[in-house]
């Protein structure tokens, strides 16, 4: 047997040789006997150098060899397998696991959206400052780490808005709503709202009877108005129109669909701007969110439809409430 010879290098030719040489050999070994096979060179070299044989470890090391570089899809740059985010760019190119669930996610995510966690201990939810982990409350903004009660709605809420009716739940949250308030595109979009509001309660006509009896009611009202005037002395008095002229279904529809399109635009110049802390970009699409519409927040890591941006892993990439119509569309995180 050649079995007994000395290699100076990690695998050598004669080792390889000796290798190929005895495969038949090899395999008919482990069949007969186990404990009598040839061994492959790299556990040849081993145990000439006096060091355990383990397969499992040369196949790890083979492994980590062909997983070495990872490339990253926003910039193309090579990446050690282990990075979390790419050297050049600063993108996310790895997969962290959700501590509650497990769960594959973004290592610049804060919040799991399979078990709806906030997962970041080392930072505020509420107000985005950076935490050792051990506080039970946050020193910059005063709340509570196991989460705020919505004085509302008793909703427990890991951020500063309460995700199920919007209330400012933080001194920085009602301060952010207050500056909102002065910004005329908010004012604009909270008009905007109310007007669409008075559209959808508003009764269109069904018929021609409906027109004709409306138009008997006023004839009416201005001859009960006329004579009530005439009582108290005023003998030509002027009758305005009733306040709320009915429109036809069509002619409603036609309103309700001008009045979407300008709250749509001014969503859209509200929209959130990708910014560096999540819990700023969640804070000011709460504080834009206007009452008395059906609103869903898409975001632009997913393009998913959120009941809000407090459903979201990535709100710091930014998004925009979006009018819901009447089927609502699919909203993610609605519980
Ligand atoms: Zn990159
Ligand atoms: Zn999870
Ligand atoms: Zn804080
Ligand atoms: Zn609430
Ligand atoms: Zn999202």
């Amino acid at each position: 047997m050649r079995r007994f010879f000395v290699c100076f290098k990690k695998i050598c030719y004669l080792c390889i040789n000796y290798y190929y040489a005895n495969r038949m050999t090899n395999e008919m070994n482990t069949k007969a006997d186990p404990t009598q096979r040839t061994m492959r060179p790299q556990e040849l070299h081993r145990e000439q150098q006096g060091l355990p044989n383990d397969n499992s470890d040369v196949m790890m090391q083979q492994q980590t060899l062909q997983a070495k570089s990872k490339t990253c899809p926003f910039c193309g740059a090579e990446n050690d397998a282990e990075y979390m985010f790419c050297a050049q760019c600063g993108q996310p190119i790895g997969k962290a696991a959700c501590p509650h669930c497990g769960a594959d996610m973004d290592p610049d995510a804060d919040f799991c959206e399979i078990c709806h966690h906030y997962i970041k201990k080392d930072v505020c939810s509420y107000c985005g400052a950076a935490l050792t982990g051990n506080e039970a409350y946050c020193p910059e903004c005063g709340s509570p780490r196991g989460g705020l009660v919505c004085p509302t709605c008793h909703t427990l809420n890991d951020f500063a808005f309460c995700k199920k009716c919007g209330t400012a739940l933080t001194e920085e949250a009602k301060a952010l709503v207050k500056e909102l308030q002065l910004n005329p595109d908010y004012q604009e979009l909270v008009d905007t709202v109310q007007e669409y509001s008075k559209l959808e309660n508003a009764l269109p006509y069904n018929s021609e009877r409906d027109i004709i009896r409306e138009q008997k009611n006023n004839k009416l009202r201005e001859r009960i108005l006329t004579l009530l005037a005439q009582d108290e002395g005023i003998e030509k008095p002027v009758i305005s129109a009733p306040e709320q002229k009915r429109m036809t279904k069509d002619e409603l529809e036609e309103k309700k669909a001008e009045k979407i399109r300008v709250l749509s635009a001014i969503l859209d110049k509200l929209a959130v701007p990708p910014s560096a802390s999540p819990a700023k970009a969640r804070n000011y699409a709460m504080a834009s969110k206007p009452v008395g519409v059906r609103l869903a927040w898409v975001c632009n890591f997913k393009h998913a439809l959120h009941s809000s941006p407090c459903g979201c892993a990535k709100p710091q990439m930014g998004g925009k409430w979006v009018i819901l119509g009447k089927t609502g569309g699919d909203i993610k995180d609605d519980k």
